[in-house]
C-alpha cells in the first residue's frame, strides 16, 4: 500500500533516482503527515539492476577526469552543455561523495574508477543505506503509468496498479524505458528519437576471426560510410576516427576504440544500416617512412629468418603480423632477403591502411547505452527542472546525454540526480518559508 502523499516521488530507481532521492533527502526535506518527504517508485522488483550488473560486476563509478571541461569531451551527446552541470557537480564531487558515504574508489590505470572492493554490489550497498539512512522510501514493483500536473502545482500520479499518488515534485529517472518517453510527452516533452550507442562491430566474412583474443595499442579506427547511390567514392561523407586499444573478437572488434568510435557516430551509423568500411591502422602511430625503415632494418639486419618469424615492431603481435603478411598475399615462409620492394610497400600498406568491410553491430557491448532522449534544451541544467513543465525534473540515461565507456553515464547519473535533488530541497524549504505560507 502506497502512501496518499510523498513531497517528492522519484520515477525510477536506478542510480540517477537513488542520487536524487537522497540529495533531496538529505538536503534536509521532513516527512509530511500524509506520507514521506522522499518516495522512489521502481517497477521492476530490484532497485538499481544496472549497477549490479556493471563494469562487469565491479562498477565503474566513474572517471578521474577532474576538470569539467575535460570531462564534457567524453559525451558524444551532451557535450558542451553539461560544462554547466560539471562545474557544480563532477567526477571529484563524485568521488567526495561516495567517500562520505562510505564507498572508497579507487582508480586504475586508464583513469576509470571502481569500489576498492571491486564488486558493484558494494555500490549497491552504499546507495540503498544512504536511501535508507536519509528517510527515503523505496517502492519496488511499483510503476508509474501517468502523470498530471495540477493547476496549483504538484502533480497527481497513477500507479500500473492503479493507486494513485499526490506530490509536489516528480523527478523522472526511468533511464531509456520508452514508459519514461512517453510520460514526458505527456508532460509536454519532445523527444530524440533514441538509437544504441557503444557497441562492437561485426566484420563481413572476419578476415580476423583467428586473431580472436588479440590486443593492439593504440589502433586508429576510421568508419568510411557506403557511399550515396551514385555519389563517387570521394563524397562520403560523416568521418569518424578513433584512436586507443582495439581487442580483436570472434566476430569482429571490441575494446575501448572501436566503443568510442560506435558513441560518436552512432546515429550516422544507425542512417547507413552499419554498414561501410572501416579503415585500421594497425602501425601504433608510425610514419610510412618509420615502418619502410623498420622493414629495412629486417632485410639488413635478420636476411635468412623468414617474413612470419621477425616482427618489425615489438609492439606488434605476431599473429597480427602473420595475418598481414597473407592479406598482402605474400608467403610468410619468404626469407627477409628475398623480400621485393613491391611487397614491402604492401606490407607498409597493410599496417597503415587495411580495410574491413562491416557486417553490422556486435553482439555484445560492454556498456549499452542509448543515444537520445529528452533534448537538452528542455531542460534548465543547474536544476534539472524541465522548462516545459514547473515541478518537473528530468536526470540520467532519459534525457539526450550519453557518454563513451569508463565511467561517464553513471557520472551523469551522479551530477544530474544530484542537482536535481539539491535544487528541489532548497525551492521546497525556500517555499515552506515564504511569507503566504508562514
Ligand atoms: C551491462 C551494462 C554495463 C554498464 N556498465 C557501466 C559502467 O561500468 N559504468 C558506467 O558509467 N555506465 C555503465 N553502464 C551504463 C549505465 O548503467 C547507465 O547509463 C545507467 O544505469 C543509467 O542510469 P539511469 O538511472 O538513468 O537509468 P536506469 O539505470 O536504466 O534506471 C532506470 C530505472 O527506472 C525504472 N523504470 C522505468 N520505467 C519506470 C516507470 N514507469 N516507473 C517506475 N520505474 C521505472 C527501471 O526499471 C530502472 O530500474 C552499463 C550499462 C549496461 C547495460
Amino acid at each position: 500500500m502506497l502512501p496518499s502523499h510523498a513531497s517528492v516521488v522519484v520515477a525510477g530507481g536506478g542510480p540517477a533516482g537513488f542520487m536524487a532521492a537522497i540529495a533531496a533527502a538529505e538536503a534536509g526535506l521532513r516527512p509530511g503527515s500524509e506520507g514521506p518527504a522522499v518516495l522512489v517508485l521502481e517497477a521492476t522488483a530490484e532497485t538499481l539492476h544496472k549497477v549490479a550488473i556493471s563494469g562487469g560486476g565491479r562498477c565503474n563509478v566513474t572517471h578521474a577526469c577532474w576538470d569539467p571541461r575535460a570531462l564534457v569531451g567524453h559525451y558524444p551527446r551532451g557535450g558542451q552543455a553539461l560544462r554547466g552541470p560539471f562545474s557544480r557537480f563532477a567526477s571529484g564531487d563524485a568521488v567526495a561523495w561516495f567517500d562520505a558515504h562510505g564507498l572508497e574508489l579507487v582508480e586504475e590505470p586508464d583513469g576509470r574508477l571502481f569500489p576498492r572492493a571491486n564488486r558493484s554490489s558494494a555500490v549497491v550497498g552504499t546507495l540503498r543505506r544512504a536511501a535508507a539512512a536519509a528517510g527515503v522510501v523505496v517502492a519496488p514493483g511499483c510503476a508509474l503509468k501517468g502523470a498530471e500536473r495540477l493547476e496549483d502545482g504538484g502533480f497527481r500520479l497513477t500507479i500500473r496498479n492503479g493507486e494513485q499518488i499526490a506530490c509536489e515534485r516528480l523527478v523522472l529517472a526511468t533511464g531509456s524505458h520508452p514508459t519514461g518517453h512517453r510520460l514526458a510527452a505527456s508532460l509536454g516533452h519532445g523527444l530524440v528519437p533514441p538509437v544504441p550507442s557503444l557497441f562492437t562491430l561485426s566484420l563481413a566474412h572476419h578476415p580476423l576471426a583467428s586473431l580472436a583474443g588479440v590486443v593492439m595499442d593504440p589502433v586508429e579506427l576510421e568508419w568510411l560510410p557506403p557511399s550515396e547511390p551514385g555519389a563517387p567514392a570521394s563524397q562520403r561523407r560523416h568521418r569518424h576516427r578513433q584512436r586507443g586499444p582495439v581487442l580483436i573478437t570472434h566476430w569482429g572488434l571490441s575494446g575501448p576504440a572501436t566503443l568510442r568510435l560506435t558513441a560518436f557516430a552512432a546515429r550516422a551509423l544507425r542512417e547507413r544500416g552499419y554498414r561501410g568500411d572501416l579503415r585500421v591502422d594497425w602501425s601504433g602511430g608510425r610514419t610510412t617512412e618509420e615502418l619502410e625503415n623498420l622493414l629495412e632494418s629486417c632485410r639488413r639486419e635478420q636476411p635468412r629468418r623468414q617474413l612470419a618469424a621477425v616482427r618489425p615492431w615489438p609492439g606488434l603481435s605476431r599473429r597480427l603480423w602473420q595475418h598481414l603478411i597473407e592479406r598482402c598475399g605474400i608467403d610468410p615462409a619468404l626469407r627477409w632477403a628475398d623480400l621485393g620492394r613491391r611487397d614491402r610497400q604492401a606490407l607498409v600498406m597493410a599496417q597503415r591502411d587495411s580495410r574491413y568491410a562491416i557486417a553490422g553491430r556486435g553482439p555484445f557491448g560492454e556498456e549499452f547505452v542509448t543515444a537520445g532522449g529528452i533534448p537538452l534544451g528542455e531542460v534548465d541544467l543547474a536544476t534539472m527542472e524541465s522548462r516545459r513543465c514547473p515541478g518537473l525534473h528530468l536526470v540520467g540515461e532519459l534525457l539526450d546525454v550519453d557518454g563513451v565507456t569508463g565511467g561517464f553515464n553513471f557520472q551523469h547519473c551522479w551530477s544530474s540526480g544530484w542537482l536535481a535533488g539539491t535544487a528541489i530541497a532548497e525551492a521546497l524549504a525556500h517555499r515552506a518559508v515564504t511569507p503566504e505560507s508562514a
